[in-house]
């Protein structure tokens, strides 16, 4: 039997992963900690690992893999910018979920949008308390307001339509504008000055890190809302709290942080956070943090289950992989291999 073992694994992602590896071939170990190079000796004697987003897959780490007979590094995720790809070339390969449920994301994007906008998260604590009261709870229609979306892949593409829905009107930016959809592109300083919410669907890549600064943000409409359910380091947190502080960001909404390894995904109940600009943003009335979890449905839980499973047994039978990351590509930050010019 095949020896796999998963890190970073919460009881959640054992129930999916439980239920669907009876079809498959394979001796599972579940590991908590988080993937790193003090904790890559565990998977000694492992052929391939399950790793997850906040798992630090860096030169040290893949060479202890290597070191200790791991082949296979199993993203159970779409995203891949915590492994360094040019350690991993030729000792080990690197497969991921390219899609699980773009909707789930989309979905939690919108729902976080609404949540800040009608003050869902202040009013549900009042009524809790017996306050009736409307005051502060404000809010804005969505319909006829401009959404601009940067990244117009599968998420940012269900995000548009969800927009759509509710009457916005969209720009959108993207290195590689899908001419065909009909979407209306524009460059990146056009959509910061035109839209009145924002939202990141592109990966993190060093183009895109820290693509949200006090530059860009300089551009946006005073009061603009932001939305980052991709990844924390396309936004620059310290500028973002300072924009917010000046007023001159209306709210945001976080399921991503740069610096989020260290805390999201725990239980830290009770603890001092020693983030200042972490603890600065959740402790802001405009600002929503999630940990995290735009990605958790049963939906995307169920698919990323069952892809990880497709992506090893195609390894373990050497049938070619669908769904490895292809190391020349990286640079462009989205491989899915059927784009002929690039991949
Ligand atoms: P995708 O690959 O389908 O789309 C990404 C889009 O970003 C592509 O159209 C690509 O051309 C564009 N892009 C790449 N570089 C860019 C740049 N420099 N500037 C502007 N656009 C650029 O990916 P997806 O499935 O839509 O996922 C988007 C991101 O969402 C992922 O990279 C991941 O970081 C994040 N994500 C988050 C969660 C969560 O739970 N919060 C879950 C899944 C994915």
């Amino acid at each position: 039997m095949k020896k796999i073992c998963f890190f970073d694994t919460k009881p959640y992602d054992k129930t999916y992963f439980d239920m669907y590896k009876e079809a498959f071939d394979f001796e599972i170990d579940y590991f908590e900690p988080k993937l790193n190079a003090d904790t890559a000796i565990m998977a000694r004697g492992y052929e391939a690992v399950v790793a997850f987003v906040n798992d630090t897959i860096d030169a040290k780490t893949i060479d202890i893999l290597y070191e200790g007979g791991v082949r296979l590094i199993a993203m159970r995720c779409a995203g891949y910018n915590n492994v360094d790809f040019k350690a991993a070339f030729g000792k080990v390969h690197v497969v991921r979920v390219p899609a699980y449920s773009p909707y789930a994301v989309a979905e939690h994007a919108m729902a976080l949008l609404l949540t800040l906008n009608r003050k869902i998260h202040r009013a549900y604590n009042r009524t809790r308390e017996h306050n009736f009261s409307l005051n502060g709870l404000t809010g804005f229609d969505l319909h006829g307001k401009t959404m601009g979306v940067i990244g117009t892949g599968k998420i940012g593409r269900i995000f548009i339509d969800i927009c759509k829905g509710f009457g916005m009107e969209i720009l959108a930016y993207d290195l590689y504008p899908q001419t065909e959809s009909g979407l209306h592109y524009v460059s990146l300083q056009e959509l910061c000055e035109r839209s009145d919410v924002i939202s990141l669907h592109c990966p993190l890549t060093k183009e895109t890190w820290h693509m949200i600064n006090k530059n860009t943000l300089q551009l946006m409409k005073k009061g603009v809302f932001l939305i980052n359910t991709s990844r924390g380091a396309l936004i620059n947190s310290e500028d973002l709290f300072h924009a917010i502080k000046e007023e001159q960001v209306g709210g945001a909404v976080l399921d991503v942080y740069e610096e989020e390894t260290e805390f999201f995904y725990e239980d830290l109940s009770g603890e001092i956070i020693k983030d200042d600009i972490l603890s600065g943003l959740i402790s802001m009335p405009n600002v929503i943090v999630t940990s995290h979890q735009a990605f958790l449905t049963k939906e995307a839980l169920s698919n990323i289950a069952e892809i990880t499973f497709e992506n090893l047994k195609e390894y373990f039978k050497g049938t070619g992989l669908a769904n490895e990351i292809c190391y020349r590509c990286t640079k462009f930050g989205n491989c899915d291999k059927t784009d002929k010019n690039r991949c």
